[in-house]
């Protein structure tokens, strides 16, 4: 059921009404998926655990949410299984609703998912030799409206919490079947001793490049990536992590000192003028102000670069003298830089068209030779709408009526 009450997050130039930020649960139980380890141990407290029962059982479910995926109270073994129903009376462990999961010929997944107030909103799982990358979602659309991005059209705004931004990853360990088996102290389940290592794993990287812009949903994000990191959890290290923003300057320090990943920024043009049509936040937080904050970004180094995106824009800003341009000012700046070059992916009735592959090419070329690395992104999961910015295209696309009817279809069909 929609919540159409209103809030206000922060929008292009001034706050702009979203809706409501709160999903309480129908039943009252309090869903624990994106509760740190502290606030598990005080929630238990409230609902009446003496401080060393609540200390020794958040450790424990908290185990078991974040190390080993398990989602059922039942399954927690080593917690009595008289105390398994106060728990399940009161928790749920929840995930992100899975509306569709499409997998695309080159091996990219994509997940249409919905938050239990009813908000779509999609995460893209991208396998490459080397690495898995988890591309996760902020926000439920953008209040930033950049003109060459799908979801920066979308009506519906509003941020996802901590759980729903973790809840991504866990669906997608789910999905990947990558939940150790190990043993754990006091255990004498032999279901249990399994076999697992870290080395192996299909989910390596996460970018926070899916929908919404995650610097205006700073806390959640930051909640989030927290328990992402957190070595008793889901252990992944901070390394392995990019946080991209359209340069929202005033939470750039903190996304360094308070969550500490690798930054990557939506520069896409090199001069006011065009970075002002094309991103129209650059009007708040101009160009040079934006760069001096990347060589002011805490943890920045030549071992970790910021990484500057920059889509290829057919006539916009795909020129050489473009080129020549952000080599001068990632210069200026003095930045420890790469730049990720991004061939535009169309969308229906996107006034823009990709760059030609020659142009591409001199480009990436020139700003190669200032001694800057720009490696062209090939586009993953096309055929499913999975590429970069084309997020809005499936979850706007079917109404719900029309899912209910293709649902409809599908059950007559398989009697
Ligand atoms: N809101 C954040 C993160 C999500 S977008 C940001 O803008 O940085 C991830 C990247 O895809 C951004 O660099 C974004 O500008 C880019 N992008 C958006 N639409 C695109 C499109 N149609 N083709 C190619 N890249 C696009
Ligand atoms: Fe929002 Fe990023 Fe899309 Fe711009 S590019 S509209 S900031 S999601």
């Amino acid at each position: 059921m929609a919540d159409t009450t209103l809030m206000t997050i922060p929008g292009q130039v001034d706050p702009v009404p979203v809706a409501r930020d709160i999903t309480p649960r129908e039943d009252g139980r309090v869903d624990l998926m994106g509760v740190s380890r502290t606030r598990i141990r005080e929630i238990f407290e409230e609902a009446g655990l003496d401080g060393r029962q609540a200390k020794l059982r958040s450790k424990q479910v908290y185990h078991w949410l974040y190390h080993r995926g398990v989602t059922d109270f039942d399954a927690m073994t080593d917690i009595a299984k008289t105390m398994r129903p106060w728990l399940s009376e009161r928790f749920v462990i929840g995930r992100p609703n899975v509306v569709e999961a499409q997998h695309s010929s080159d091996g990219t997944r994509k997940w249409l998912l919905q938050t239990d107030d009813g908000h779509d909103f999609e995460m893209v799982f991208i396998p490459d030799a080397d690495r898995g990358t988890l591309c996760v979602s902020s926000q439920v659309g953008c209040t930033l409206n950049c003109t060459f991005c799908h979801t920066g059209t979308m009506r519906l705004v509003r941020n996802l919490t901590p759980g729903e931004i973790v809840g991504q990853v866990m669906l997608a360990r789910d999905a990947l079947g990558e939940w150790p088996k190990g043993v754990m102290d006091g255990l004498d389940d032999a279901e249990d001793a399994g076999h697992y290592t870290s080395d192996g794993r299909l989910l390596t990287n996460i970018v926070m490049m899916g929908m919404g812009e995650p610097l205006y949903n700073f806390d959640h994000v930051r909640d989030a990536l927290n328990l992402v990191m957190d070595g008793d959890g889901l252990a992944l290290s901070k390394r392995r992590i990019t946080l991209s923003t359209s340069g929202v300057i005033p939470a750039m320090e903190r996304c360094g000192e308070e969550i500490g990943v690798n930054l990557a920024v939506s520069l896409h043009a090199v001069t006011k003028e065009v970075r002002d049509e094309i991103v129209p936040l650059n009007k708040k937080y101009g160009l040079e102000d934006l760069l001096q904050a990347c060589a002011d970004y805490p943890g920045a180094s030549n071992a970790r670069r910021i990484t500057f995106e920059y889509v290829m824009l057919k006539d916009k800003n795909d020129s050489d003298e473009d080129a020549h341009e952000l080599v001068r000012l990632l210069k200026q700046f003095d930045l420890p830089a790469k730049v990720n070059l991004i061939p535009f992916n169309p969308w229906p009735g996107a006034g823009y068209e990709c760059s030609t592959p020659e142009r591409i090419k001199s480009f990436s070329d020139i700003v190669f030779e200032g001694g800057i690395s720009a490696p062209v992104r090939t586009p993953r999961g096309r055929d499913i709408d999975a590429a970069c910015g084309q997020l809005k295209t499936t979850a706007e696309k079917k109404s719900r009526a029309q899912r209910g009817r293709e649902a409809a279809a599908a059950q007559t069909a398989s009697q």
